[in-house]
């Protein structure tokens, strides 16, 4: 028998339950805290005693930043100059060494950054490591004092096993399934817009994309249309001739792609052509959530509608699946936004629009559970890439006043302390 396991489902029921969020529930914890240490100051005193022989005082302190020291940076393809660099900003504003590890899939970038990049910063103190798996897997040997990772939940697995080796503390900017919930009392030909621009920006290969719109089957017939009209207006009659769309990094994740295309049905484009690898913007219906399409992070241009009931409904399949990076609610209601917002979790949020939440330098960015863990951007960046060192500095003198820390203990100096 488990002796943890009724404390802890009990906690994890309250959890659930919202019971420790409202900000009165908080303040009244930290109230009986407060209470705990004053009423119980002397039998605290004579426990600490017994176990320690100690006690402490300390005067004033202050946090200083400084660089972990050596830093590997890893990026993903899908933006290849964006997620290389801003990480790099962070990293050498901290006073950081970097070594950057670029993604092989994105060749041409890769080679720019491993051959012209090195000559704009000091050669000794920046390193590109171009390559692959095999590469990563060697850098990875050795030890770091810090690792930013930005790619697939599954690598992510593997750079936390190779930096715990070395006890090397991370931040995982990981991908997943970013839910959609889009609520009967809104504009449909709006909600389309914005969804369709965010899907299908840069071909749906962007980690923060809608990967599923949640809604009533009523929502969804008033937005078929609406989004056909959308993917119109930005692609043209014929999406595979627009400028604007572009096609799947490589032949891998094109028959991946082209795999998912055959879940529920198609209700708008699913045309592809291998030789080009395009794949028009899709939209799927009557999908259901066992299917490939609901398992895994999609990463392209299909977008898959899930019907629900309620309000509620879409908020326990939220919560049924790992915590995503994103998480989107449109309504015209803000309660049922906020209702969202307060009842599931998510690297970020944002309502009635599609990330442009992460285009504010005065926002974190970054995963929570499944899809990763710490965040940067803007004054986040150089925290993320820098150590804070507690520090506590005391004058050499005054030790009359100090010395009545020192053993050994009478009442009277524990009455002090
Ligand atoms: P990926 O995980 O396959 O690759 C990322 C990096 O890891 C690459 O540099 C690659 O060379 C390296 N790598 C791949 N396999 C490895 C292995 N076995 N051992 C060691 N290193 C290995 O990811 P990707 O396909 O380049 O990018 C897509 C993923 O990245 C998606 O899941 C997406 O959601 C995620 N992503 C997240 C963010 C974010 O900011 N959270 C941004 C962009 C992309």
């Amino acid at each position: 028998m488990d002796p943890f396991a009724d404390t802890l489902r009990r906690l994890r029921e309250a959890f659930s339950a919202g019971r420790t969020r409202p900000a009165e529930f908080r303040a009244a914890q930290l109230r009986g805290l407060g209470r705990f240490l004053q009423e119980h100051k002397q039998l605290l005193q004579e426990a600490l005693a017994q176990d320690l022989h100690k006690a402490t005082q300390l005067d004033s302190a202050f946090i200083r930043k400084e660089p972990f020291g050596l830093v590997l940076v890893i990026a993903p393809w899908n933006y290849p100059v964006n997620l290389t660099l801003v990480p790099l900003v962070g990293a050498l504003a901290a006073g950081n060494c970097v070594v950057l590890k670029p993604s092989e899939f994105s060749r041409s970038t890769e080679k720019v950054l491993a051959e012209v990049l090195p000559r704009y910063v000091d050669q000794s103190c920046f390193a590109v490591v171009p390559g692959g798996p095999q590469e990563t897997g060697q850098l990875l040997e050795h030890k770091f004092d810090y690792i930013f990772f930005t790619g697939s939940p599954r690598v992510g697995r593997i750079v936390m096993s190779a930096a715990a080796k070395h006890l090397t503390p991370v931040t995982l900017e990981l991908g997943g399934k970013n839910p959609c919930y889009v609520d009967d009392d809104c504009d449909p030909q709006t909600v389309a817009n914005r969804l369709a621009w965010f899907r299908y920006f840069n071909t749906g290969q962007t980690c923060v994309a809608p990967d599923y719109v949640l809604c009533s089957p009523d929502t969804q017939e008033r937005l078929l249309p609406a989004l056909q009209s959308a993917i119109t207006r930005f692609y043209g009659e014929d999406p595979r001739s627009s400028p604007n769309l572009g096609r799947i990094i490589s032949d891998k994740h094109f028959q991946r792609l082209r795999g998912l295309l055959g879940c529920g049905r198609v209700a708008i484009g699913g045309q592809s052509d291998e030789s080009e690898r395009y794949i028009a913007p899709t939209v799927l219906v009557d999908v259901e959530e066992t299917e490939p399409v609901m398992q895994e992070e999609i990463f392209g241009p299909i977008l898959p509608i899930v019907n629900v009931r309620s309000l509620d409904e879409a908020i326990d399949f939220i919560n049924r699946r790992e915590k995503p990076l994103a998480l989107y609610a449109f309504s015209n209601n803000k309660q049922v936004v906020k209702r969202v917002l307060a009842q599931t979790s998510s690297g970020s949020f944002c309502g009635n629009d599609g990330f442009m939440h992460l285009t504010l330098d005065s926002l974190p960015f970054g995963g929570v559970g499944a899809s990763g863990m710490g965040s940067y951007h803007g004054k986040f960046s150089f925290d993320t890439f820098s150590h804070h060192r507690a520090c506590l500095l005391r004058c050499p003198g005054m030790e009359k006043i100090y010395s009545i820390r020192y053993p050994p203990y009478s009442p009277r100096k524990l009455r002090v302390l």
